[in-house]
């Protein structure tokens, strides 16, 4: 089924300037089914973040329209965009983003308790997905006594923990030296794998590119190319 409907998205920044304005999307449409793992690439100022910010909420494009779950997201509110996004996204930035007064589990909980969901069932969601992404025995820990490859292992326990519709990573290894990155892909590669998780992930490094199983190449604003992925991997 299809999770994400992208129609003739565009983006124009300044337009108030007149003569400065710049197209940072011009016209971008694609679907996504559920389980795909896709991966966006492209230069610098392609557009990729400008894409990223409006298919989860926190742009709106100048024209077109973005559908998930078949809600189009570019006409709710504020209000109803946070708590969409809270109910139906998950996130995973380049930086942890943790809190340090909270413990790992702690952390992964976070997106239930603001949702004031049972406290057994949050406690038991956090571990059941802890344990599958092989960090449940550090749990009681906090962010600053761990690796970044573990603190990006949480982030990504969090961004799954309510099941989301897609998963957004922007850059998830940018902070990671190769070991955490193949630890961390492998993660999200699993989530996708086991759970159908649906991935777009935007993503510099052809490493982390390797794992997808669709990459979309972005240039100038438009989509340029579309490779599929044959499955096949040969590791050295
Ligand atoms: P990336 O790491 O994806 O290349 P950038 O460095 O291009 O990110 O952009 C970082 C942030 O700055 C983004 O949120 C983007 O929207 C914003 N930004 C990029 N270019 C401009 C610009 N010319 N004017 C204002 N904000 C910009
Ligand atoms: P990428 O993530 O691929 O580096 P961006 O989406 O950040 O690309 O930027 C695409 C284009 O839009 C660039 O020309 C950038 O300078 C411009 N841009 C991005 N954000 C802003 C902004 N907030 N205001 C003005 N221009 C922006």
């Amino acid at each position: 089924s299809v999770v994400l409907e992208v129609k003739e998205v565009k983006k124009v920044y300044g337009v108030q300037n007149g003569e400065n304005s710049t197209v940072a999307l011009d016209s971008v449409s694609f679907n996504v089914e559920k389980g795909e793992f896709i991966g966006i690439m492209g230069p610098s100022g392609s557009g990729k973040t400008t894409l990223l910010n409006i298919l989860s909420g926190i742009g709106k494009p100048s024209y077109g329209e973005v559908f998930i779950g078949g809600k189009n997201i570019t006409s709710l509110d504020k209000n109803e965009m946070a708590l969409f996004r809270r109910q139906h996204l998950g996130f995973v930035f380049q930086e942890f983003n943790l809190m340090d007064s909270l413990t790992l589990k702690e952390n992964v909980m976070l997106p239930m308790i603001l949702d004031k969901r049972d406290k057994a069932q949050m406690e038991a969601k956090s571990e059941e997905i802890m344990k599958l992404l092989g960090i449940e025995e550090i749990a009681g820990k906090y962010p600053y006594n761990i690796s970044g490859g573990q603190q990006q292992r949480v982030a990504v326990s969090r961004a799954l923990v309510n099941d989301p519709d897609i998963i957004f990573a922007d850059e998830p290894t940018g902070n990671l030296d190769s070991k955490s990155s193949n630890a961390v892909m492998k993660c999200i590669e699993k989530m996708n794998q086991e759970r159908e998780s649906t991935i777009l992930m935007v993503t510099h490094d052809a490493f982390a590119a390797s794992f997808c199983k669709k990459i979309i190449f972005i240039k100038d604003g438009a989509i340029s190319m579309e490779i599929v992925s044959s499955g096949v991997r040969k590791e050295f």
